[in-house]
């Protein structure tokens, strides 16, 4: 099995900037099904990037109705049921995500919802298929529908916190987890509202003791501190392993129930040889909005 990173970036301005990618991650081969988590903008484009093909998923994962979560998950759904002419696949996730809760979502149109199986969790819901489960997981965070994840094939337990601020009761959802994904927008010291930062983290990760520990989604304030750093301060501390996810980043976690050990990638870019594209910074907004505002 194998756990691939399409982007390690989160919240709002590093999103916007790319200053890290944001496609979510992927899992494959959980019970021979290939998963994505959370397409955020990119997720299309970042799976070609590092060598995945979209049109190998089963399911879609999307955790709420923020940007940074859902913005390719109709595209991947087209992938998924070979350009909308195979009924296929699952697409699972909170009610603002499939439904619309408030002013929350939908993220997928009828349209592309059409030929899948539609599941909607909560933080209370679990549903069984075959070789594998899923729950839904408790979250507070901007949208009051946004769930978290924890699936099961039988042999491994991988849980995504997904956005939350840290809570009491947060390890009661992920308990027993031997992966243990969680977005760490901020480092030590530096909380904001609705995320956790990395002492927040580092209480989850001892309250847990998952086999393994991966932070991800990290925002500007995170990056500049090096989450590396902050990883190995955490490791240090629990003395659980624990990785700052990078884009591109692959873990191959066949091992890790056996003997503890996994495997470690870097996905080869095949971008590469691409100079990507500058940003240019002396764009004046209000001299814009000027030329903007109707008279
Ligand atoms: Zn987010």
């Amino acid at each position: 099995m194998d756990l691939s990173f399409l982007g390690s970036g989160g919240g709002r301005f590093t999103t916007i900037s790319q200053k890290r990618m944001t496609g979510g991650f992927r899992i494959d081969d959980l019970a021979g099904l290939n998963f994505h988590f959370d397409p955020g903008p990119g997720a299309l484009v970042r799976s070609y990037q590092f060598g995945l093909n979209p049109s190998s998923l089963d399911g879609i994962f999307i955790s709420h109705a923020h940007t940074d979560h859902y913005t390719d998950g109709e595209i991947l759904i087209e992938a998924m049921t070979r350009g909308m002419t195979k009924e296929t696949g699952l697409i699972i996730g909170s009610k603002s995500a499939i439904d619309g809760y408030e002013k929350w979502g939908p993220c997928i149109s009828k349209y592309h919802k059409s030929l899948s199986s539609n599941i909607i969790l909560d933080s209370n819901s679990k549903r069984s298929f075959e070789g594998f489960s899923i729950k839904g997981t408790k979250t507070i965070h901007g949208d009051p529908s946004g769930i978290g994840f924890q699936i099961d094939d039988g042999n491994l337990k991988i849980s995504y916190t997904s956005d939350t601020k840290y809570f009491d009761d947060l390890s009661e959802y992920h308990k027993n987890a031997d992966i243990l994904i969680a977005s760490v927008l901020r480092p030590a010291g530096r909380r904001i509202r609705g995320h956790m930062g990395s002492e927040d983290f580092l209480k989850l990760v001892e309250e847990i003791q998952p086999k393994l520990a991966i932070m991800t989604h990290f925002g500007f304030k995170i990056i500049q501190a090096n989450p590396q750093k902050e990883a190995d301060f955490i490791q240090e501390e629990t003395g659980i392993d624990t990785i700052a996810a990078f884009d591109g980043m692959r873990i191959n976690l066949d091992n890790i129930n056996l003997d503890g050990s996994y495997e470690l990638i870097h996905l080869n870019d095949r971008f590469k040889h691409n100079n990507g594209f500058k940003h240019s910074n002396n764009r004046n907004i209000d001299n814009k909005q000027k030329k903007l505002d109707s008279y």
